[in-house]
């Protein structure tokens, strides 16, 4: 059996962003800015696409420019809420401690750049409270950036809530929605939402193609520098087959989003009730305030590369954490922020479904699992000590 669960790392294009994409590939190749007929169709799929992913998240058309991805989109959004501030003398900015790394990166580069930081630390369940928002405001804030939903451990923050305190207290608020945009109902005016980030290959469209939100009034501040693209926001000749697959497979999510979420958070319960079986094994995050698809759990006594390895020899797809933290050592930066020691850090398994998930499949994933698990503890010298007493279990 080959079973995909790693949709938090990519999704597999659908069949409706591949049948838009394909005819303009292979004959919509025209350039936007060109003034003849096959340039000025591409334009019109431009223009399209974009009235189509504003209205996925209840934004106008002139709100929505379209970046290289989730990554771009992140960095504009922080640079222009960073800078609209500093306009007025306010250099204070929050965000929180186990944001996506095109997050913190950014606000690193900021604070190279005279700006100070203020990262929220995360509760235990893995949902920032709007109070830890409040008492971190400031009057020199100028922006507060909380993603939607984490990309680790899945779970959904309290959005709405954040969004109506910042327009309160008059600061801009940006939300990191990458993992969020066609898995969870999105409405940018209803949610008080400035500025929102999002990426074509998180809901079944390409890659290297996302979008910026940025509510009427607010300029994005450009981070690329070239032609008059985007209306001069985002220049760079516009990846019109890209963008347009983006829309087609938003639109598509969008349009089935309530019985998708109810299906894949069933099967998501089910995978859970099935993991949690194994003793010593714990599920990071709320159980109820996250993603339909993600499930994320750590196991005492084993290191989470050999499980992955061992998965992926039955077929499964699976990851410890980030697929941008992969390959690195160190210990998952969202664990340690939700307080998992690294004991238990180190033998994280994320499982995160997508909407074709049987619960066949299911069953077959955490059979594996326990199997796995099972057969790595006899081997660890870790487990040994934590049987004979000789340390202790951070899971009971
Ligand atoms: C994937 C991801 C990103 C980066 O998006 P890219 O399009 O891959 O650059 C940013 N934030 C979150 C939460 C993500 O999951």
């Amino acid at each position: 059996m080959q079973i995909y669960a790693d949709n938090a790392a990519t999704t597999r294009p659908s069949r409706t962003a591949l049948d838009a994409m394909i005819p303009l590939l292979e004959e919509g190749f025209g350039n936007p800015s060109s003034l003849y007929s096959i340039g000025q169709r591409a334009k019109e799929v431009l223009e399209d696409a974009r009235a189509r992913v504003a209205k996925a998240i209840g934004a106008l058309p002139a709100e929505i420019t379209f970046t290289s991805g989730g990554s771009e989109a992140d960095t504009q959004a922080l640079y222009t809420g960073a800078y609209l501030g500093a306009a007025k003398g306010k250099k204070h900015l929050i965000s929180t401690k186990f944001e996506h790394h095109a997050v913190l990166h950014a606000l690193a580069a900021l604070e190279k750049e005279g700006f100070e930081v203020t990262l929220l630390d995360i509760p235990e369940d893995g949902v920032v409270t709007v109070e830890s928002v409040e008492a971190a405001l400031r009057p020199d804030t100028a922006l507060v950036s909380v993603m939607y939903a984490n990309n680790e451990i899945g779970t959904v923050q309290p959005i709405a809530a954040i969004g109506a305190l910042c327009k309160e207290k008059g600061v801009l608020f940006h939300t990191d929605a990458v993992q969020a945009v066609g898995h969870v109902a999105i409405d940018v005016k209803a949610q008080d939402i400035d500025m929102l980030s999002m990426s074509g290959h998180k809901f079944h469209g390409p890659k290297g193609v996302g979008a910026l939100y940025c509510r009427r009034g607010i300029l994005p501040r450009n981070v690329i520098y070239g032609g008059a693209q985007e209306r001069g926001r985002r220049p760079g000749t516009e990846n019109v087959p890209a963008i347009a697959g983006m829309a087609a497979a938003l639109e598509e999510a969008v349009a089935h989003l309530p019985e998708n979420a109810a299906k894949v958070s069933a099967m998501r319960d089910r995978l859970i009730e099935g993991i949690l079986r194994i003793p010593h094994s714990a599920l990071n995050g709320d159980a109820e305030k996250r993603l339909p698809g993600n499930a994320n759990f750590c196991f005492e006594g084993i290191e989470s590369e050999s499980l992955l390895l061992l998965l992926d020899d039955r077929g499964i797809s699976a990851s410890s954490g980030s697929a941008c933290t992969s390959g690195s050592l160190d210990p998952s930066h969202v664990l340690m922020a939700i307080g998992r020691p690294h004991q238990v850090a180190n033998g994280s398994l994320r499982l995160t479904l997508g909407e074709d998930i049987t619960a066949e499949q299911v069953d077959y994933i955490a059979e594996a699992v326990a199997e796995i698990v099972e057969r790595l503890r006899a081997m660890s010298p870790l487990w040994r000590d934590l049987q004979e007493g000789k340390c202790q279990y951070v899971i009971q």
